[in-house]
């Protein structure tokens, strides 16, 4: 009865609505993404969201982060830029002189901190980017107490609570939110202007009119850490190279599970399954869309 309404995100889906690359595009035309995360303690969130979003497709990408952090990405993947941020005692701080403007999307908050000055460059980066913004992790964290700030925008913007996250932006306890997810993930979305993805073994991706997508790939072998920071990942890369937001996000959280299930149908275990093993799967999934 709540979910009346919401509709589930087939292959076909996928097959119909996947944009095609185009002979006569080129690095600059497949997107260019900001992905801006990472402190010492977590480095590894936007390593995989890295490695995600140009194994999804992404043009160019460039990872914002602690100066520290970036050898322990670049280790992981060569074809990434980057610009160090503001830190202080090791902490990612707000950046006032950070060029938001040359990129066609942008993701915040993997393993970034909580502290107010990392909140602040989280909100300077809703209010200044006019592309689609997507906060995940501490990001949402950082905006739990501004939520008008997410009004304001006239660019998408996505966010991809697990859960938690999303029982800690509503003030209510897990088992609350979980009573009903559909119904309060619509009007989280409506209320807040918002493309909201509620994370779990049924993804329910809502847009901020209200409607309703359900995805029914992935597989409890996504239960470890790092399979959200891919996810984001993905979803940088989708959102840069498809018009409509939705399908987009559809498409990504799609793909997010699939690569999950055909890795455990062949090469690896639910048991075993890594987040970094899910860019193979990826390879996979892509080749079988187009
Ligand atoms: P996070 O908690 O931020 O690392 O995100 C976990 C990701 O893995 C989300 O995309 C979830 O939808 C997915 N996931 C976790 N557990 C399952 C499961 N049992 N079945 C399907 N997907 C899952
Ligand atoms: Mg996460």
């Amino acid at each position: 009865s709540r979910q009346a309404g919401a509709r589930t995100w087939t292959e076909q889906d996928v097959k119909r609505s996947f944009p095609i690359r185009q002979p006569f595009s080129h690095k600059g035309t497949n997107g260019k993404g900001f992905l801006i995360g990472g402190g010492i303690e977590m480095p590894g969130s936007v390593t995989m969201s890295s490695m995600a979003a140009l194994r999804a497709g992404a043009g160019l990408l460039t990872v914002g982060t602690l100066r520290q952090v970036i050898p322990s990405v670049l280790s992981h993947l060569a074809e990434a830029t980057f610009t160090s941020l503001d830190e202080e005692n090791g902490v990612i701080v707000d950046t006032e002189d950070l060029d938001v403007s040359a990129y066609d999307a942008i993701v915040v908050g993997m393993g970034m901190g909580r502290g107010e000055s990392t909140a602040a460059l989280t909100k300077r980066v809703l209010e200044e980017a006019e592309v689609p913004v997507l906060l995940d992790a501490d990001g949402l964290y950082h905006i739990k107490s501004d939520l008008e700030i997410l009004r304001n925008r006239q660019a998408p913007t996505v966010l991809t609570p697990h859960p938690g996250e999303m029982a800690m932006l509503l003030d209510m306890k897990v088992p609350e939110l979980l009573e009903r997810p559909f119904e309060l993930a619509r009007k989280f979305a409506i209320v807040h202007q918002v493309h909201l993805v509620l994370k779990g073994t049924y993804t329910i991706i809502t847009a901020p009119d209200g409607s309703q997508i359900v995805n029914t790939t992935g597989n409890p072998g996504l239960g470890k850490g790092g399979s959200g920071d891919v996810l984001s990942g993905i979803l940088l890369a989708m959102l840069m190279q498809h018009e409509d937001p939705m399908e987009a996000i559809a498409n990504g959280v799609y793909v997010h599970g699939k690569a999950a299930d055909v890795l455990v149908e062949d090469a690896h275990s639910q048991q075993d399954l890594l987040a970094t093993d899910l860019m193979k799967g990826l390879a996979k999934v892509f080749r079988n869309i187009s």
